[in-house]
């Protein structure tokens, strides 16, 4: 006996996107694409495997990506462990080394595409989700941080969206954090009965993660650490004050938040998160810093770097909030054929047509002008042509406008000679 066949599904938390949705999707990519090009930003792709030790390496053991949310397998024919990107920064900066981009210039670069991580689904979380990551490498000076910042403020502009606040903090530099980090376990273990299993554990491997707790238990122990903005120097703090005073000039406003940690390991300086009320309980949209160790940690040549990334299905949500999805009209002219020889005709029209940047749908197949006008209608499309009967053997098309406005200002249907019909419709769409 055959075994009955389990219905085929997605995997939990990995989303399709039909033809619908994934028209908006094609219009922020394009939106975003101008938008980064308005910046100097060029596209580079990466693969979605990498080798598992560059991410280890990369992002930190003792996070919660490494620790607990990535795809990780042994491909069966080696041996290696690899593991699908669960961000983009890392492989950026691994094909910047191997390719020597930065051997003679700065580079200003992007990615966007899925990403992968196995926590538990929900609004605004899933375990395929799509991140916009831009990527500043080899520019050192708080100019470029606060620029970064700037644009993502721009971004929100040409998408209508007002409801996001900016957060920012400085991590300050490697020998701020060591000496923070000692008060800080020292703090910890002075209040370590309220810590909870997390927090017992990463006491001494991460601290500072130890604060980004959720835990209302630990809020209190949080509130009242040392803050490691109160250990930084005078060059950090220069370098702080120097991104505050360009999001000044820029009218951008923000606010300190000294809790603020990241959930990668290589940040330091400047770190920022934009968030909103909009989302529920997932509420940052862009998450950036700048990360001036992580390449020499790849094994490049020591430069610095800043970078941010933006999850899309959140920006994609947030955006409906501010503008309602409109969806678009699956082509310009949808062309009504009767007959064999109008079907035939009908394509090589819709050919020409195509020739001079016109949309077009052909009905498919042979059905009656009632059913050929139904998917004419819901195609959206502007005008239908009809090619059929005594009037194609005259040499005649009927051309007929499809939407409300236009019926009102024309007679709904005319006919136009075959010879002049691409340049009739030329002129209409
Ligand atoms: P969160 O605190 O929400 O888990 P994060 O700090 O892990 O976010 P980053 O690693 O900074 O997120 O990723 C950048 C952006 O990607 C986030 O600001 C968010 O918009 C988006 N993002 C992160 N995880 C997911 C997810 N599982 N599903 C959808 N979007 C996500
Ligand atoms: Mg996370």
């Amino acid at each position: 006996m055959t075994q009955p066949f389990s219905k085929l599904t997605a995997i939990r938390g990995m989303n399709d996107s039909l033809p619908g949705a994934s028209a908006r999707w094609e219009q922020l990519e394009a939106l975003v694409r101008d938008w980064l090009k308005a910046y100097g930003y060029r596209n580079m792709r990466t693969p979605v495997l990498e080798h598992t030790r560059l991410f280890t390496r990369g992002i930190g053991e003792v996070t919660d990506i490494v620790e607990k949310e990535m795809y990780s397998f042994t491909d069966s024919l080696n041996g290696e462990s690899l593991t699908m990107r669960p961000e983009f920064t890392a492989g950026m900066v691994r094909a910047a080394i191997e390719h020597n981009l930065l051997y003679d210039r700065a580079q200003r670069v992007y990615n966007m595409g899925p990403v992968f991580r196995h926590e538990r689904p929900q609004r605004g979380r899933y375990r395929q989700f799509h991140q916009i990551d831009v990527e500043a490498l080899g520019m050192t000076g708080p100019d470029i941080d606060a620029e970064m910042i700037i644009m993502v403020a721009r971004l929100w502009k040409l998408l209508g969206i007002t409801d996001v606040r900016l957060e920012i903090n400085s991590l300050g530099q490697a020998h701020e954090r060591a000496a923070h980090r000692e008060a800080l376990i020292a703090h910890l273990e002075k209040h370590k009965d309220v810590l909870d299993e997390d927090g017992l554990r990463r006491m001494y491997s991460n601290p500072l993660r130890v604060l980004d707790t959720k835990n209302p238990a630990m809020q209190a122990m949080a509130d009242s650490a040392p803050k490691l903005f109160d250990f930084l120097g005078d060059e950090s703090r220069t370098h702080y004050e120097g991104v505050c005073a360009r999001l000044d000039d820029a009218g951008v406003a923000y606010t300190l938040n000294t809790r603020m940690v990241r959930g990668l390991d290589y940040y330091n300086l400047t770190v920022f998160e934009w968030i909103t009320d909009k989302l529920g309980a997932q509420a940052t949209v862009c998450g950036g810093g700048r990360y001036d160790g992580l390449i020499e940690l790849l094994g490049g040549k020591p430069a610095p770097a800043v970078g941010f990334a933006i999850g899309m299905e959140r920006l994609i949500d947030l955006w409906g909030q501010f503008q309602p999805e409109q969806t678009p009209a699956e082509c310009d002219v949808y062309i009504v054929h009767q007959g064999d020889e109008a079907q035939r005709r009908a394509a090589v029209l819709a050919e020409n047509l195509r020739d001079t940047g016109i949309s077009v749908i052909v009905h498919a197949g042979a059905a009656s002008f009632k059913s050929q006008f139904k998917r004419a209608d819901a195609s959206q499309a502007a005008i239908a042509v009809i090619l059929a009967g005594d009037e194609l053997l005259a040499g005649v098309a009927s051309v007929k406008m499809l939407r409300q406005s236009d019926q009102a200002n024309e007679s709904m249907q005319q006919q136009v000679p075959l010879n002049d019909l691409v340049a009739f419709l030329k002129d209409k769409v």
